[in-house]
């Protein structure tokens, strides 16, 4: 029986794994849950799974809690995500919370030892050389992709020896708007933005898809993870999203993961790896109705999320905190409609712009530059030409 603790449980990642553990209950014990804001749905969570411990982001949430659950220990906003992270029971950290919010508790699991099932990606892309100095510290705590393509990055690595990698291949959907040119995507619209064609996912994650950002962090995040050189780490659009990513070895030989849309199975995968169980909620991927699995070059000059993030990675030190801060407050300003699509590449460019880097190696400094380019953002948005 594992002890499971999730950190955004409320959410799309967070469902997905609840969904995965409400049909292996002999396997999974949920002790820890976190939610923002959606009360409703993480009382309705506490009263099926019976977690000792929950996170929750306003006081408000706090007092509805204690009020049904009297038993159970109500923690609130980011002191309260940090505190889940120190829980001593638990063997699993479930982190899928959206944005760079996930390091602390990521950091204190790690201290602790402990399996992180990392869909946060913006833990990685933020504080990637921070999270490898304490995984290093730490041996006995290990990161397992959740992200699908991470995962299938980790699970193709398992055909043979790291120092023979000759290139990782991250797949790409293309987004909502693959195939558009700049002048189509001038005008775009939240609702437009929001259609993803493959996977339903949080908007966050989904507004990154249509930029191609959210590529560009996995690009960082894959560097990040696997201690590869950015120039070995392609990236190629696959609408069918249906290889999940590749590893090309030395010899040619190139091993993939394929498998339906769906995030059960790299959650799955994270919480009993080195085990692979059946669970029924799994589905099978039936070659024959996908019929074809084609391949394109993305759209570097419309889809600038993807180099811009390619520069942040190759910069390194700070600057990838510094795209993710700003994308993730352009993005926010989008689904606000105070900004166009295309500015979410102005504000991350300006924002890297306007940065000097500098080397960052703990917590408080990623914090600190993570909070200045929110707040720069914020008061430069509206003049940006
Ligand atoms: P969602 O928006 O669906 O869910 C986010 C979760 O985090 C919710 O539980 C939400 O609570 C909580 N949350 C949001 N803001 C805060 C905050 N300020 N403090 C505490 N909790 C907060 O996101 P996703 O599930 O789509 O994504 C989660 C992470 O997983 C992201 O990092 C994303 O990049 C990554 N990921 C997601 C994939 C997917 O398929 N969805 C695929 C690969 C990676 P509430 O509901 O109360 O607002
Ligand atoms: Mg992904």
């Amino acid at each position: 029986m594992k002890n499971i603790v999730i950190l955004g449980s409320t959410g799309s990642i967070g469902t997905n794994a609840l969904e995965i553990i409400r049909n292996k209950k002999e396997e999974f014990n949920v002790i820890g849950l976190s939610a923002n804001s959606n009360h409703k749905l993480i009382c309705e969570q506490i009263e099926e799974f019976k977690p000792k411990y929950v996170s929750i982001g306003t006081e408000e949430g706090k007092r509805i809690i204690e009020e049904k659950f009297s038993e159970v220990k109500v923690y609130v906003g980011r002191e309260g995500l940090k505190k889940l992270g120190q829980i001593e029971e638990m063997d699993i950290i479930l982190v899928a919370v959206i944005g760079a919010i996930g390091i602390e508790a990521t950091s204190e699991a790690i201290k602790l030892g402990k399996r992180i099932a990392l869909a946060n990606k913006e833990t990685m892309v933020a504080g990637g050389d921070y999270i490898n100095k304490l995984l290093k510290e730490n041996p006995k705590s290990e990161i397992i992709p959740v992200d699908s393509e991470h995962s299938a990055i980790f699970q193709s690595l398992m055909a043979g020896k790291k120092s023979q990698v000759k290139n990782l291949i991250i797949t790409a959907s293309g987004g909502t708007f693959r195939g558009k040119k700049l002048e189509d995507l001038k005008d775009v619209t939240v609702e437009q933005a929001l259609k993803h064609p493959n996977w339903s996912m949080g908007r966050k994650i989904t507004v990154d898809s249509s930029t191609l950002v959210n590529k560009g962090l996995e690009v960082i995040e894959a560097h990040q993870l696997f201690g590869m050189d950015y120039d070995k780490i392609k990236v190629v659009i696959h609408p069918q999203s249906i290889i999940h990513s590749l590893v090309e070895y030395d010899d040619n030989a190139v091993i993939a993961q394929l498998g339906v849309t769906d995030m059960k199975l790299p959650i799955q995968l994270a919480f009993t790896y080195p085990d692979r169980i059946q669970n029924n909620c799994l589905d099978t991927l039936d070659l024959l109705k996908v019929g074809n699995l084609t391949f394109e070059a993305p759209d570097r000059e419309v889809f600038k999320g993807l180099d811009l993030a390619y520069r942040a990675g190759r910069i390194g030190k700070s600057m990838p905190t510094v795209l993710n801060a700003a994308n993730e407050i352009a993005v926010d300003l989008f689904l606000n409609k105070k900004i166009k699509f295309l500015d979410i590449y102005k504000i991350i460019e300006k924002a890297m712009d306007n940065h000097e880097v500098e080397e960052i190696d703990n917590l408080d400094s990623i914090l600190r530059i993570d909070q200045v380019t929110r707040k720069w953002v914020y008061d430069n948005y509206s003049n940006l030409d």
